[in-house]
C-alpha cells in the first residue's frame, strides 16, 4: 500500500482499523453492479441481435419469393389456412385479402411466424436488461451498506430473497400466472445460485468484508 504524505499514521491507521472493510465492500458491490449490468447488456445485445439477423434474413428472403413467384406464395399462403381449418375457398378468399391488404406482413406473420409489432430490437433489449439488472443489484448493496457487520451475509442473502420474491410475485401477476408458485420459483433459483456463488468463493478462498 503506497503512504499519502498528506495523511498522518494515526489517521491511516482509524481509516484501516474503521471504515476500510465498509468501504471496500461498498466499491466492490457497486463496481459488481456496474460489471453486471454491463454484462447483462452485452450478452442480451448478443442474443437479441442473432435474433434480429435471423428474422432480417427469413424476411429479406420471404420479399425476393414475393417478387418472383407471387402466385406460388399466395398457393402456400391459402396451404396455411386450409392447415387452420378453412376449406379450400375460404382460405384462397383469405390469403387473396390478406395479401392484397399488407402482403409482406401477411407471410411473416401467418408463415415466418414474426410479428411485425415486436421484432427483436437489439439495442433496447440491452438497455433494459441493464436498467433492471441496476436496480435490483443495488438491493443487496443496500443491505451490505446497513447491516452490522456479523450479520452482512445473512442479511443481503434475506434482502436479496425477498426481493427475488417480491419480483417473482409481480412478474408472475403480469403473466397472470399464481403469484405465490412465480415467487417460489425465482426464490428458489436465486437460493440456489447464491449457494452455488457462495461455494466456488469458498473452494477458490475469496471473501468479501
Ligand atoms: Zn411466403
Amino acid at each position: 500500500m503506497k503512504t499519502n504524505p498528506f495523511i498522518s499514521i494515526s489517521q491511516v491507521e482509524m481509516h484501516r482499523s474503521g471504515r476500510a472493510g465498509w468501504l471496500r465492500a461498498a466499491v466492490l458491490g457497486s463496481d459488481g453492479l456496474v460489471a453486471g449490468a454491463m454484462s447483462m447488456a452485452v450478452g442480451e445485445y448478443v442474443s437479441v441481435s442473432s435474433q434480429r439477423d435471423a428474422e432480417q434474413a427469413d424476411i429479406g428472403l420471404e420479399t425476393q419469393e414475393l417478387a418472383t413467384e407471387p402466385q406460388a406464395e399466395l398457393q402456400e399462403l391459402a396451404l396455411i389456412y386450409v392447415k387452420r381449418g378453412l376449406d379450400n375457398e375460404l382460405a384462397m378468399k383469405v390469403a387473396e385479402q390478406l395479401s392484397a391488404h399488407d402482403r409482406l406482413g401477411a407471410h411473416m406473420r401467418d408463415e415466418l411466424g414474426i410479428d411485425q409489432a415486436s421484432l427483436a430490437r437489439p439495442l433496447q433489449a440491452a438497455w433494459i436488461s441493464a436498467a433492471s439488472f441496476a436496480s435490483f443489484a443495488v438491493v443487496p448493496i443496500v443491505a451490505l451498506l446497513i447491516a452490522p457487520v456479523a450479520l452482512r451475509i445473512p442479511m443481503i442473502a434475506a434482502f436479496s430473497l425477498v426481493s427475488l420474491a417480491v419480483l417473482g410475485a409481480f412478474g408472475g401477476h403480469l403473466g397472470g400466472a399464481p403469484p405465490v408458485r412465480a415467487a417460489l420459483r425465482v426464490t428458489i433459483g436465486g437460493a440456489l445460485a447464491m449457494t452455488v456463488t457462495a461455494l466456488i468463493g469458498k473452494i477458490l478462498g475469496v471473501s468479501v468484508g
